[in-house]
């Protein structure tokens, strides 16, 4: 039932539904990669609901929507609610797109309800934080947050040699607003978990406490070229076959550090890559993650000496590197407190949790005071077009940033 001082949970609904037919997959989630055409579509969308909704909508250079309610004191800082709009290829209908949606459905709240709140409140849409196409993600906040250079954002470029700043300006995204650089008072993100922890203990609503350690690694591994169908299999250097080795190795790690650390390969890269060759180079990735410094460490100790080990066994020469350190962040206690208590004055059972990978709010949290709401995903599957939320847990999310936000959005 929605009452006067409720969020339009149907409509909220609808609206998932809708941005989710956006760069629709047969196997029932979206792809929708930033920069893409389908993110077009769905960044056209989200401005012609807000603008639906008396918002005014700007894009800065790096193609960061906002969303702007005004508030009683202009001069104040804004409330910014948001989160992002792109996919992983494919996704899910749920991550990102929960947590911008949710912030349309507290505007129409606000607006049903004839609320002036003192704070002007903002939905952003964030660019490229799945990092699916350019890399690395969390892109449109990090830079937001000064974390990152923009000028090196823009000459990114995806597999098939486009450059970033060109796919948003072919989009019509490249706007023309300084990124960042402005006060923000506080930021909201209402986000799926995607993992199991609060479908096992019931929990519909989380305060995220902190974020984990995480890291890349990149493995180089040099063979050697050859007839595949006529050099002697003793005299082979299989760059691929010490990459199957290592591969499997590296989940072996992950499976033994779960539940505080993970890890697995997840990119494989190989030359020439031709069945009458013998591959001479492959490039393997991984990311991995702990709940701390000394055990990320740890994982990655363990996943050079297997490169080592795999190396002399083989003959080949393996490189293993790591890159893109991300330390952990604690996240603000007071609004965690914050966010329990309004799930408790909503009568949802709550819990605290950790987020195991990024999200535009933790660079937002190198600018101001940050939450992080999380609500169940079923099987705690994401990045996948399985990716689910239902509709009930959706909808609790946005009345708990809804009531959130009415505290935020009138302080001084
Ligand atoms: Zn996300």
């Amino acid at each position: 039932m929605t009452t006067l001082s409720d969020i339009n949970a149907e409509r909220l609904w609808a609206d998932i539904m809708t941005m989710g037919a956006i760069g629709a997959t047969e196997g029932g989630g979206s792809f929708r990669p930033a920069l893409s055409d389908a993110d077009r579509e769905g960044r056209n969308l989200f401005r012609y609901w807000a603008q639906e909704a008396g918002l005014a909508v700007t894009v800065d250079a790096i193609g960061n929507m906002f969303a702007r309610r005004e508030g009683s004191d202009p001069s104040l800082a804004p409330l910014v609610i948001g989160s992002h709009l792109d996919t992983q290829m494919p996704g899910g209908k749920f991550d990102g797109v929960l947590g911008v949606l949710a912030g349309l459905a507290v505007i129409r709240a606000l607006d049903a309800a004839g609320i002036v709140t003192r704070r002007a409140i903002e939905i952003a849409n964030f660019t490229n934080e799945e990092g699916a196409r350019f890399q690395p993600g969390v892109m449109g906040s990090g830079i937001f947050a000064g974390l990152l250079p923009l000028d090196e954002a823009l000459s990114r470029k995806d597999d098939g040699g486009a450059m970033l700043g060109d796919e948003l300006a072919r989009i019509g995204y490249a706007g023309s607003l300084p990124v960042g650089g402005r006060p923000i008072h506080k930021y909201l993100e209402l986000h799926i978990e995607q993992g199991p922890e609060m479908e096992k203990s019931g929990a519909v609503i989380a305060a995220v406490s902190n974020s984990s350690w995480g890291c890349s690694g990149f493995i180089d591994i040099k063979g050697e070229n050859g007839h595949s169908q006529t050099a002697a299999m003793s005299t082979r250097r299989n760059s691929l076959v010490a990459a199957a080795k290592l591969i499997l190795e590296i989940e072996a790690i992950g499976a033994e550090n779960e539940p505080d650390g993970m890890v697995s390969a997840t990119v494989i890269r190989n030359w020439p890559n031709n069945r009458v060759n013998i591959p001479h180079l492959t490039k393997l990735s991984y990311v991995a993650v702990h709940s701390t410094d000394e055990g990320r460490a740890r994982i990655v100790e363990r996943i050079e000496a297997a490169a080592r080990r795999i190396a002399e066994e083989t003959g080949l020469v393996i490189d293993a590197t790591t890159s893109h350190y991300r330390q952990r962040l604690d996240l603000s206690p007071d609004l965690s407190a914050q966010v329990l208590a309004v799930a408790g004055r909503l009568g949802y059972p709550s819990m605290m949790l950790p987020t195991l990978t990024s999200h535009d709010a933790l660079s937002m949290h190198h600018l101001c005071p940050t939450a992080i709401i999380f609500v169940p995903c079923r099987g705690g599957i994401s990045h996948s077009e399985q990716e689910w939320c239902y509709p009930e847990h959706a909808a609790a999310g946005a009345r708990a940033c809804w009531k959130w936000a009415l505290i935020s959005a009138n302080e001084a």
